[in-house]
């Protein structure tokens, strides 16, 4: 027993000086960049060009910041792994916790152009600790941005049964090999350190999030397949109530038709869904021409769209476009929304002559439905 006791110390004590090596090359990494730029620049002395200063300052001001996010990481590991952090249990809404998360991951994504989609069928109440699970749930949607293709998607599905519930983070990106998946909790692992350090990865992450599941007393899971993408579940197990929320419709809008229009089927399912929920009869197409034919049918057959949301970026005929045209078959009267994950200042004027009432960032989520659509209708009448 005692040769055990001192054969566990030795690959503790291994695994400590590795873990502290890493943490010393990882730190010095930076401070390498930032020493060779501060030289270059103090050798120059006054014939540094204005540009080369700036441009010298700025590289340093983003080793600075890299540093700054592994020393707190590394802190934020330590205090996990010491168990040391208490827990502040409440009832959360975990819809609301994820949509928050994904509005706050909306700019790293628009960069991109990748789509974050929100699944739920219900509403989610369970207890757990607030600012930990913002946490993690970060961690898996950045990651699952990060490590996604341009122009990807990532999914983000909730789901309960009462006695526990589970988020499943799934993205169409560049994957984990087999190999690696049951290392991607160790820290400082990367499958790719050189695209990592690109996109700012620390590589401690994934192993904070263990720990703050394990301590959660939850479970975290991996499947991936490279090239095609990869889906992290977590399931905690607590109490939780699943309600379907029943949610007040617009009243001028109740029963009434409405047409989405994207090129992304996922996304039509998901804007109908929510329509539905506020008691709306939706219909969707994901190509800009069929939404003017079927605009067209809808109102020689006296029963016209009352509401339209349509994606402005769309491969076979623009958001914009289409506007105009649905325009010149059902007039002015009812109020057409534009779905964008860009910045609109910039085509608000062509938009507005096109015909486009109202805007509304992408992805769309079941809080900002009911206000779109009651400025949308204010701003129509
Ligand atoms: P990093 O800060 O480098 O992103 P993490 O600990 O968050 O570190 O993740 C560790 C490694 O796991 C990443 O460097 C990446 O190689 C891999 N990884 C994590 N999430 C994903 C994902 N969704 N798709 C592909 N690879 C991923």
């Amino acid at each position: 027993a005692f040769n055990d006791v001192i054969a566990r110390m030795r690959v503790l004590d291994e695994s400590r000086q590795e873990f502290v090596s890493n943490v010393s090359h990882e730190l010095k990494t930076p401070m390498t960049s930032m020493k060779v730029l501060a030289d270059s620049l103090l050798q120059m002395g006054e014939d540094v060009p204005p540009e080369m200063y700036r441009e010298f300052l700025q590289d340093i001001d983003g080793e600075l910041d890299r540093e700054n996010q592994m020393i707190e990481e590394l802190l934020s590991l330590a205090r996990t792994d010491r168990k040391q952090v208490s827990m502040n249990i409440s009832q959360l809404d975990i819809n609301a916790l994820a949509e928050s998360v994904l509005k706050r991951v909306r700019p790293l994504a628009q960069k991109k152009d990748v789509e974050l989609i929100l699944v739920s069928e219900r509403e989610i109440r369970a207890e757990a600790d607030e600012v930990k699970m913002v946490m993690i749930l970060t961690n898996l949607v950045e990651n699952a941005v990060k490590y996604n293709r341009e122009h990807g998607k990532v999914t983000v599905t909730l789901d309960s049964d009462g006695k526990s519930f589970t988020i499943a983070v799934t993205d169409t990106g560049i994957g984990i090999p087999k190999e690696a998946q049951a290392k991607i909790f160790d820290r400082f692992f990367r499958v790719d350190p050189s695209r990592s350090r690109e996109i700012g990865g620390t590589g401690l992450g994934m192993a904070i999030t263990k720990n703050i599941v394990d301590m959660m007393g939850g479970t975290i899971q991996v499947e991936s397949e490279t090239g095609k993408g990869t889906e992290f579940t977590i399931m905690l197990e607590c109490e939780t109530s699943g309600e379907i929320v029943k949610r007040e419709p617009v009243p001028e809008l109740k029963g009434a038709r409405a047409l989405v229009v994207d090129d992304d089927a996922q996304t039509c399912m998901s804007v109908s869904r929510m329509l539905r929920e506020i008691e709306m009869t939706a219909d969707w197409t994901t190509s800009g021409k069929e939404a003017v034919l079927r605009a067209k049918e809808a109102y020689e057959q006296n029963q016209e769209f009352k509401v339209y949301i349509i994606d402005w970026l769309m491969p076979d005929m623009n958001g914009i476009e289409t506007v105009r045209r649905i325009r010149m078959v059902v007039g002015s009267e009812y109020p057409i929304i534009i779905l964008t994950a860009y910045d609109w200042s910039d085509i608000e004027v062509e938009a507005r002559a096109a015909g486009v009432t109202a805007f509304c960032a992408k992805p769309m989520f079941m809080s900002d439905i009911r206000d779109t659509l009651m400025t949308a209708i204010g701003q129509s009448q």
